[in-house]
């Protein structure tokens, strides 16, 4: 009779031990990171200084308190797209807004607003800023899949204020968006530059290509996307409430528009 009974309890405990294991791999794949599921992502961020640690499963920099990440999908067949959304690359949330209140686009707008505890003394740009080929949040990924259209709008502070650098793999939009600037100079309040960065070698859009493939604006349904460049001057003009700022919003916006209209 002992022994039957000693037997039971080796096999119940064995039994809780294994509960208890099973228990503990439970919780550690449903809470690592912020991240639904567990999957690590944003690699390199800091600095890019990759492989050690990701953003999204980092202690010192949270979800929503010091980025939020908004998806809006919509019945539409295009995507916009602003990744250095907040202050990272400042004004490419609120022109991404602009754009999808205006062509009911989809949008996914990563948008930074560090505090001191995710900072320390660096801005926004240098903590947050994950390059656009290193951008891989399943979400952001799929929702851009599915589209099979997708528009990426960035910043870059050394550009001229009207310098556009056109890039991204879809070269049939990269011309559009030019010729459709050429055709509208007249309406603009100055004269806009685009820039075909892939065939171009103008030093100021060499290191602003967006050809890669893995960049999240070329992981439309087509594989190829239109990436604009910004200059701080021209995003700052294009979100003013002014007449000169809307007649250069209906020569910039347009030309997106009648980019990604084209079949
Ligand atoms: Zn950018």
């Amino acid at each position: 009779m002992s022994t039957i009974y000693s037997t039971q309890t080796v096999a119940q405990r064995f039994f809780a031990i294994a509960l208890v294991a099973l228990g503990l791999t439970l919780v550690e794949f449903v809470f690592k990171g912020n991240s639904a599921w567990g999957a690590d992502h944003f690699d390199c961020f800091d600095a890019a200084r990759c492989g050690s640690r990701s953003l999204s499963s980092s202690a010192v920099c949270l979800r929503n308190r010091d980025y939020t990440i908004t998806s809006t999908p919509r019945n539409s067949q295009v995507v916009v797209l602003s990744i250095h959304g907040g202050a990272i690359e400042p004004m490419t949330s609120t022109i991404t807004q602009m754009l999808t209140q205006q062509y009911g686009w989809s949008r996914y707008d990563f948008n930074a607003h560090g505090t001191a505890q995710c900072l320390g003394q660096r801005s926004n740009f240098e903590t947050l800023h994950i390059t656009a080929a290193q951008f891989d949040d399943p979400d952001a990924i799929a929702l851009v899949n599915r589209h099979l259209k997708a528009i990426s709008i960035h910043g870059a502070g050394d550009l001229l204020r009207e310098t556009i650098c056109v890039g991204g793999r879809d070269q049939a939009q990269i011309q559009a968006f030019i010729k459709f600037i050429q055709h509208h100079q007249d309406k603009s309040p100055y004269l806009i530059q685009p820039i075909n960065a892939p065939k171009s070698d103008d030093k100021a859009c060499t290191a602003l290509r967006g050809i890669d493939l893995l960049n999240i604006v070329n992981r439309n349904a087509h594989r190829a996307g239109l990436q604009l460049e910004l200059s701080r001057s021209m995003r700052q003009d294009l979100v003013k409430q002014t007449a000169e700022a809307q007649a250069l919003r209906q020569v910039v916006y347009g030309a997106i528009n009648a980019a990604i209209s084209i079949q």
